[in-house]
């Protein structure tokens, strides 16, 4: 089985590119910017991925402090995004939906960061021309409004210069930090100018806000950790899929343990679901291994497998001729295993 997922030409709807940096994409990445990896900078790396029994949510945000550095230059910039591509092409991912935060610093202004990460994403097709990859901007719920304006405004002008690659905006960050209903409005207007939404909600406990989302609409549900039966069923009418990322919520503690991962409770009620890994790099996974933990902990088959991979398929925002693709490589590999 282990093997048969490994190849699946799978597909990955909720991905964040500093979180997805692998631990050998990190040294890489050091190697590249400042030589050659050090010992010193190697323990650094295996503090990073190692999660004490209490690590929380906001134990994991501080993580990405790590990385942010590293990507603080156009060079590591560009260079982590072609390596974030790789570690998913080596997993034989097919189609990627990456999510960044656009940041500004003294070495690039948010516009030129999206520049970055986009002519990087174009760089990685020619190397890596197995895997499709799309970008979505993310909101950061934790910076402030006008922020997100300036995101979703660079976002509306690179999806009409990029009309392939910028199809969606993310909206995440801290749960704990932010209001949604101030994020709505320019939400919104990106829905009302052809993006797609992509909603990190429920991720922790706060029934009132995830009314709110839920009536607002989202195109995908980022976790849905503490959903109610009839939020589930809410979303199930609508046909919105729910990314389901269990290392994530088990490392980063909104979930108690595997068997009490709501995916269980997704497939009970037949609802919409893709499985993901979010952080496949600060949570040390792969898809793969995502899909081998909801195989070894709710026994799914391989048919399960492969219907999850093709579910993903159709949630996706690719476009009709890319999900025909997409759907006839995954019934070519299942066929060549028969
Ligand atoms: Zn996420």
């Amino acid at each position: 089985m282990l093997q048969f997922l490994k190849e699946l030409p799978k597909v990955e709807l909720h991905a964040h590119l500093n979180g997805s940096l692998g631990i050998g994409s990190l040294r890489d990445l050091a190697e590249r910017l400042h030589g050659s990896a050090s010992e010193e900078f190697s323990q650094l790396c295996q503090r990073f991925i190692r999660f004490d029994r209490d690590s929380d949510l906001d134990a994991c945000f501080e993580k990405f402090a790590f990385v942010h550095e590293l990507t603080s230059t156009a060079e590591g910039l560009r260079y982590a995004t072609e390596l974030a591509i790789r570690d998913f092409a080596r997993d034989n991912v097919q189609y990627l939906e990456l999510r960044t935060t656009p940041k500004a610093n003294g070495n690039y202004s948010r516009r030129e960061y999206l520049q970055h990460v986009l002519e990087a994403i174009g760089e990685a097709r020619k190397i890596y021309p197995n895997i499709l990859v799309k970008l979505l901007p993310s909101i950061n719920r934790a910076e402030p409004v006008a922020v997100a304006e300036e995101t979703v405004s660079l976002a509306l002008e690179f999806a009409q210069s990029h009309p392939d690659l910028i199809l969606g905006i993310d909206l995440s960050g801290n749960p704990g930090k932010g209001r949604f209903s101030d994020f709505a409005p320019i939400l919104s207007l990106a829905r009302d100018q052809g993006l797609k939404l992509v909603l990190h909600c429920a991720e922790i406990e706060n029934p009132v806000e995830v009314k709110e989302m839920l009536n607002f609409g989202m195109s995908r549900c980022g976790h849905g950790t503490f959903l109610t039966p009839e939020d589930i069923a809410q979303l199930k009418s609508r046909n919105t899929a729910i990314e389901c990322c269990l290392t994530s919520n088990i490392k980063s503690g909104t979930v108690p343990s595997l068997e009490e991962h709501h995916l269980k409770r997704l497939m009970e009620a037949d609802a919409p679901k893709v499985i993901c890994t979010d952080d496949s790099g600060v949570f040390d996974t792969t898809l793969t291994q995502e899909f081998l933990l909801a195989k070894e902990t709710f026994g799914l088959t391989r048919d399960q497998c492969v219907a999850l991979t093709l579910e993903a398929v159709q949630h996706s925002f690719a476009s009709v001729e890319e999900k025909q693709v997409m759907a006839a490589k995954v019934k070519k590999y299942v066929d060549s295993w028969q």
